[in-house]
């Protein structure tokens, strides 16, 4: 094969690879939340949610898997808050104020997140008042998930993949690669559950967080790219059968050191509100005895939907809209 030739291929797989854009923490990190989150509960809840850690390490993930299948799945992963056009303070806290300011089928097309964390939490405690073994895994779970990608700054800006200032490939490199190397080593000691007060606000708060972030999350990767050498910002990796350009492990290295650690701290942060989400979520609903469910497993219906739900998204079928709740 000639320089040409090679080069070309390169290209063709790095289009390939960061066009699968995933929208959300790499699956190592959304796994690695929920499961962590576990430890942080208060003894009335340790048995139950270390009895089913599994389960809800396993399905962290499922909401990304419904993004193929459910056409109303994509925003509740993000929020853009520039579409807005006007300053992130001023956005309605409230669903049905911001509906009335920007229409429904606008806040769908900018995003969703924050609200959805609460509609989530909302569901969650209905769950443990009726003590809902299959509601409260589930819940579980899908809150896990959009607390953390509420987390991710790029998440929370409409520059979500460095594609207006030429820096395709981001998104992944920032919640996805550099998490895989070095997570390992982040220190998840995190504390207890705290109570949230007011859960709709401090999903705001995360949001606004990361929006906060997005800034030094951009302009630190433009200005190492810049003075970097570009033979050496990627390198190739052989995942299974195939190969990949990836972003390389010393620049993910200079890059990571860069942001002095803000992706270890995002993590924990979004340990530390799955875990608290929950456990608000359960104080709310009167402090449910979990020790009689403790040891249900989750129903052959809800696996079989999970399993259903993953075999649709890759072949793409659409199934009908009601399907997640
Ligand atoms: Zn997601
Ligand atoms: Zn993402």
């Amino acid at each position: 094969m000639n320089k040409k030739t090679f080069t070309f291929l390169l290209t063709i797989i790095l289009i390939i690879t960061f066009n699968s854009h995933s929208w959300s923490w790499g699956f190592w990190a959304h796994k690695r939340i929920n499961h962590q989150a576990v430890f942080s509960l208060p003894p009335d809840m340790l048995g139950f949610y270390k009895n089913h850690i599994d389960y809800l390490t396993k399905h962290a993930t499922a909401p990304d898997t419904r993004r193929y299948i459910i056409p109303d799945e994509a925003p509740r992963h993000f929020i853009n808050p520039e579409r807005f056009k006007i300053p992130i303070d001023s956005i309605p806290e409230h669903w049905q104020a911001a509906v009335d300011l920007f229409s429904n089928d606008s806040l769908q097309e900018y995003g969703i997140v924050p609200w959805y964390i609460n509609e989530m939490e909302f569901r969650l405690t209905s769950a443990f008042k009726a003590k809902d073994v299959d509601k409260i895994l589930k819940l579980s779970a899908d809150i896990g998930h959009y607390i953390a990608d509420a987390h991710v700054p790029l998440h929370c800006t409409s520059n979500y993949n460095g594609q207006q200032t030429n820096q395709e490939g981001i998104h992944a490199f920032w919640e996805s690669r550099i998490p895989e190397l070095f997570g390992n080593d982040y220190n998840f000691f995190i504390g207890r559950a705290i109570y949230i007060k007011n859960p709709l606000k401090t999903a705001w708060n995360i949001v606004k967080e990361s929006y906060n972030a997005k800034d030094s999350v951009l302009t630190f990767e433009k200005r190492l790219s810049d003075n970097y050498p570009s033979d050496k910002k990627f390198s190739i990796e052989t995942k299974g059968k195939k190969t990949v350009k990836v972003y390389s492990i010393e620049y993910s290295k200079a890059y990571s050191e860069m942001l002095g650690g803000m992706i270890e701290r995002r993590m924990c942060s979004a340990i530390l509100m799955v875990s608290s989400y929950w456990y608000t979520a359960w104080v709310n609903a009167g402090q449910p005895n979990l020790s009689s469910i403790e040891n249900k497993e989750p129903s052959i219906e809800l696996m079989n939907q999970l399993k259903q739900e993953e075999q649709d998204s890759k072949s793409g079928k659409s199934p009908n809209k009601g399907h997640v709740d």
